[in-house]
């Protein structure tokens, strides 16, 4: 059975941090689809340069494109024993082609974890935080003087859709298309909450642990299923 993880969570809670140091730790790909945009535009790929401009503003990426960069990227070998999913699913209806793949994948259910942190604390670290320019990686909170980006030396930069003005609609789209894919995942079995607003170490902790314990669900019930038929 793989692991499979959706983070879920507004803009600026940490997932992707999270995502990137869980998925390190468990030898699974973290699958981030804001990161997988982006670097298309560094590439130069046709879909995602078409996807900049809604991007840029703060707007989502159509579901049929989304949902085809994901089913893609499901289907490549390394997803074998699990993976890390940051940023998607982002609507219901990518949501719902989430769980369609995941059946067909046939390696195991999703555990969906909510990172919740208060939007005025979203809004600060959105405006501190910077992305590195040649390799992507997210470092935050800034620090002054910081010679560059910690893994490549690059340089560090504000996000576009950084920008206090665009935050400001990222959260309203957030609320909107997003905060609807919660409801459609709270009654699972497999959902789960961490505490997003403390250090990045004891959210790390907390993730641990709640995945822990929401992997054990579906293993248990059908230990006891089996049980009871014998
Ligand atoms: P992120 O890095 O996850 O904040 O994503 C940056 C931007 O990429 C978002 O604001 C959207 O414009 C686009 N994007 C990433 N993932 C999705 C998704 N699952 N659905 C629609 N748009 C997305």
């Amino acid at each position: 059975m793989g692991l499979n993880v959706v983070m879920m969570g507004p803009p600026g809670a940490g997932k992707g941090t999270q995502a990137a140091r869980f998925a390190r730790q468990r030898g699974v790909p973290k699958i981030s689809t804001g990161d997988m945009l982006r670097d298309g535009i560094r590439d130069g790929n046709s879909v995602a340069l078409e996807a900049k401009a809604l991007m840029d503003m703060g707007q989502l990426v159509d579901d049929r494109t989304m949902i085809a960069i994901v089913q893609e990227r499901l289907s490549r070998s390394d997803t074998a024993h699990g993976f890390v999913l940051d940023g998607f699913p982002r609507t219901v209806s990518q949501a719902e082609a989430l769980d369609r793949l995941v059946a067909s994948h046939g390696n195991g259910p999703l555990v969906i974890v909510n990172v919740t942190v208060p939007e005025d604390e979203l809004v600060r670290r959105l405006a501190t935080r910077r992305i590195c320019e040649s390799c992507g990686t997210t470092a935050d909170p800034v620090v002054p003087g910081a010679a560059g980006c910690p893994v490549c030396g690059g340089t560090l930069v504000q996000r576009i859709d950084d920008d206090a003005r665009v935050v400001l609609e990222r959260l309203r789209v957030y609320e909107e298309s997003t905060r609807p894919v919660l409801e459609y995942y709270r009654s699972r079995p497999a959902f789960r909450a961490v505490n997003g607003a403390q250090s990045p170490e004891c959210v790390a902790q907390e993730l641990e642990s709640v995945i822990e314990q929401a992997s054990a669900v579906p293993a248990s019930f059908g230990r006891s299923q089996s049980r009871e038929s014998e």
